[in-house]
């Protein structure tokens, strides 16, 4: 895929021993490859383009929410020279179940058959309404920039696609920043959801990796996590994941986000673990912020990119 060959991000210790992550960094690097790679093509005369579709409901403050966050990712786009096309279907909110889904189903199969355009998202939430998954069906695998079709799940289980999750893509990614070989390692994997969790265990068991996947019914975890070169913390639980669940030395990705107040009373942003105290045990560790959440934003158009080349073959 991109040109980082898996460079080691040494750029700061935390409190105790372990090397921080970078995931700020290691973004911008990503980037950097993402842009000389939309360059290549736009010289072929292949302009590189992603169609972003935007079902907003009538409500103000989410609708707003939802406009920032498509706003910020066209400002991302246009600055790799990526064309950014933004479809947005208005006020699905009060249209009744059935308008709304065809009207956002529409809009997703004349894209997926399209053959100007290589690159599809969707932005979320939909309409209440309406059922994410069956949306994300309809998108052409091959134009499916999040990996978020079924089918590029299933491909992704037997290596025939890049498209995976952008989340899970970008934990294999800070996971390989280490310089850790995967083969013969055992990674506990806590959390095990249909777009988060479960996608990283099959990325990591193609790598050849031991993956133990946990969920909340998981007895004795930290027997688990205690074992584990590698720990990725993706339960959605702030502060889950302590010092003593952690094997010295062990790489650890901090996957959740949560806005909890902070000491001063204004909210603060952490994740699954606690960051000082795995710090302190842990060999690597990302840090929220500015860990896999960048890393995330990045590989969305590193697959605009690759799914662009791809279209060309
Ligand atoms: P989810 O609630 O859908 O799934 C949580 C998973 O963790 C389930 O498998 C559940 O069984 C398991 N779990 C819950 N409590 C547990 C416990 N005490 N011990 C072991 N397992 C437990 O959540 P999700 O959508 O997978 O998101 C997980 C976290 O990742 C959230 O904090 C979310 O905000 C974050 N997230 C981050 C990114 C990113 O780009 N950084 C992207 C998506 C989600």
């Amino acid at each position: 895929m991109g040109s980082v060959a898996n460079p080691v991000y040494r750029t700061g210790m935390a409190e105790g021993s372990a090397r921080i992550i970078d995931g700020r960094r290691l973004a911008e690097d990503i980037r950097r490859a993402v842009a000389a790679r939309v360059d290549a093509l736009r010289r072929l005369g292949r302009p590189v383009r992603l169609d972003a579709v935007l079902a907003t409901a009538g409500n103000a403050d989410a609708d707003d929410a939802s406009r920032v966050y498509a706003e910020n990712q066209a400002r991302m786009c246009r600055e790799l020279g990526i064309e950014h096309r933004l479809h947005e279907l208005a006020n699905l909110g009060g249209t009744g179940e059935q308008v709304a889904m065809d009207a956002i189903a529409g809009r997703v199969l004349l894209l997926s058959h399209e053959p100007a355009v290589h690159a599809i998202m969707v932005h979320l939430p939909l309409p209440e309404s309406v059922d994410a998954f069956k949306i994300q069906s309809l998108i052409a695998p091959a134009k499916d920039v999040e990996g978020v079709n079924p089918a590029n799940i299933g491909n992704i289980v037997y290596g025939r696609s890049s498209l995976a999750p952008c989340t899970a893509l970008a934990v294999v990614k800070m996971i390989d920043s280490t310089g850790i070989d995967l083969r013969g390692k055992t990674v506990v994997c806590v959390g095990a959801s249909d777009i988060v969790g479960k996608p990283i265990a099959v990325l990591l068991m193609r790598r050849e990796a031991t993956v133990i996947s946990c969920n909340k019914h998981t007895p004795s975890i930290t027997e688990l996590t205690r074992r584990a070169d590698v720990l990725v913390a993706a339960a959605g639980v702030a502060g889950l994941v302590k010092g003593d669940w952690l094997k010295p030395g062990a790489v650890v990705i901090d996957v959740g986000i949560h806005r909890v107040p902070g000491a001063d009373g204004k909210p603060r942003t952490v994740g699954d673990v606690v960051f000082d105290q795995a710090a302190a045990v842990a060999g690597h560790i990302s840090p929220v912020p500015g860990g896999v959440g960048p890393v995330t934003v990045a590989v969305l158009v590193e697959n605009v990119v690759a799914a662009a080349e791809r279209a060309g073959i």
